[in-house]
């Protein structure tokens, strides 16, 4: 495999890197945040540990340029002990997988040989669908330049439409995806709740993204757009 390893730290990075070099990969090893970014872009990596704490641009920083910059590199992030704040915005920040300082070196190869195999597939933190997009972590919503406001339940039904754009959902999968076991009125819920979707993210923009077919489900249009009826 060809690794980046992303390490300020000159006595950690030239211990990754004999590491690694040992273990049959070819590394590359950047010292700064900024180096990271553009190294990660000029090389398509199979796999790269990127520490947390940098100076400049942090690691989580960096692992977000990739993400926006279309570099799908399976991303180990370093982090340090015992801190849940870092690994949350690690792995928000597009990250796949974290080891916490000090780590085994066996398990760190371990767990960049299962990062590899899942390969460089585009996993978007974010989501968009034409001009619509959502952030599940921030829990924010855009169209275009506008940021909408919902509440948990419409949140939870554009995010479940916003996963299978084009598709037709029933009312059933609405349900299972963005309700719980416990919600006992199943009756008319999700039409009340399209309805109140329709009002924030379609009807002020002049917009109608939320198709109705009719007896089977809704549909999110693929562009989120269509004139509004
Ligand atoms: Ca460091």
């Amino acid at each position: 495999m060809r690794i980046l390893v992303v390490e300020d730290e000159v006595k950690m990075a030239g211990l990754l890197h004999r590491g690694l070099t040992e273990d049959g990969h070819v590394v590359d090893v950047a010292g700064s945040g900024d180096d990271a970014v553009w190294m990660g872009q000029a090389v398509e990596y199979d796999a790269i540990v990127l520490d947390l704490m940098l100076p400049g641009v942090d690691g989580v920083g960096v692992c977000r340029r990739w993400r926006e910059n279309g570099v799908w590199s399976p991303v180990l992030m370093l982090t340090a002990r015992n801190s849940v704040d870092d690994r949350v915005a690690g792995l928000d920040a597009g990250a796949d997988d974290y080891l916490a300082k000090p780590f085994s070196f066996a398990e760190l190869l371990a767990r960049l040989r299962a990062l590899a195999r899942r390969g460089a597939t585009e996993r978007p933190v974010g989501l968009e669908v034409g001009e619509l997009r959502l952030d599940p972590a921030t829990r924010q919503v855009w169209r275009g330049e506008a940021e909408i406001t919902l509440s948990g339940k419409e949140f939870a039904l554009l995010e479940t439409f916003m996963r299978r754009p084009g598709d037709v959902l029933s009312r059933v999968y609405l349900l299972e995806h963005a309700w719980d076991y416990a919600y006992e009125n199943r009756s008319n819920v999700v039409d009340v709740y399209v309805r109140y979707l329709r009002e924030k993210i379609d009807r002020p923009f002049g917009r109608s993204s939320l198709e109705t077919a009719r007896g089977v489900g809704y549909r999110l249009r693929r562009d989120a757009d269509g004139a509004s009826r």
